[in-house]
């Protein structure tokens, strides 16, 4: 699959692009993954990309005209046009399956107070928020819905089971983990995960997981 990240600030996500599973995916021939300035589409003396609101207010806001060139330049009648926004539909993990089953993907990523609103209208396909507070700008909310895609590409992942047991798969968190020594300081390690015993360790972790869920996320359980 393909993601293209468009943002006015391209530094903060070549490093992260460049690391672990999404370095991986793309040296495997998996995914192939892009930012780009939206600047670049800017014309003009000065390459400006934000302006004033209309009806007044504080902040500025991004303009049509870098942003339409910038997706219609890029865009295949197989995208998917996504803006980052904190006003759009909570992200979630099965949005990230049905994202990682998409041959093409465009991240838009705003700035400043936001985006012109003809650009929600009439260019992205939908609005996709990572959760309910602002951050600076939507490059850091394109990184961690890339990242959450291109784990559940088929291959990228070492061990293909560790998408399918991870927390919200099934519905529940995830259990406990524990590795080597058996006992730090005073705390050893549950004695079911050393017995050997198949059936009894997943017991073990479907009840841990389900107490882990009712503490921490009730509603997972509905
Ligand atoms: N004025 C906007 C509002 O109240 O909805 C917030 C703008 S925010 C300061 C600037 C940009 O950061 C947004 O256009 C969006 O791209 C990104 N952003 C901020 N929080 C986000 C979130 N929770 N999820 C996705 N993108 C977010």
């Amino acid at each position: 699959m393909r993601i293209d990240i468009l943002t006015l600030f391209p530094k903060l996500c070549e490093g992260a692009l460049a690391e672990s599973m999404m370095k991986r995916a793309q040296e495997k021939g998996l995914a192939t993954l892009r930012v780009h300035n939206i600047r670049d589409w800017a014309t003009g003396k000065h390459l400006v990309a934000d302006d004033t609101p209309y009806g007044g207010g504080q902040g500025m806001v991004m303009k049509c005209e870098p942003i339409f060139a910038a997706v219609e330049s890029l865009r295949t009648p197989e995208s998917r046009v996504v803006l980052m926004t904190p006003a759009g539909r909570p992200f979630r993990q099965e949005i990230a399956a049905g994202y990682s089953q998409a041959p093409h993907l465009i991240l838009l990523c705003g700035h400043y107070e936001g985006i012109d609103q003809r650009v929600i209208d009439h260019l992205v396909d939908e609005e996709l928020s990572i959760g309910d507070y602002v951050l600076t700008n939507g490059a850091i909310a394109a990184l961690v819905v890339t990242d959450a895609v291109v784990r559940l590409l088929p291959g990228v992942l070492g061990d293909e089971a560790s998408a399918a047991e991870d927390s919200f798969s099934q519905g529940l968190l995830e259990y406990p983990h524990y590795t080597r020594p058996l006992t730090f300081r005073e705390w050893t390690v549950p004695d079911v995960l050393l017995s050997g015993h198949h059936a009894a360790i997943a017991q073990w972790r479907r009840q841990k997981a389900l107490e882990k869920t009712q503490k921490n996320r009730p509603d997972l359980l509905g």
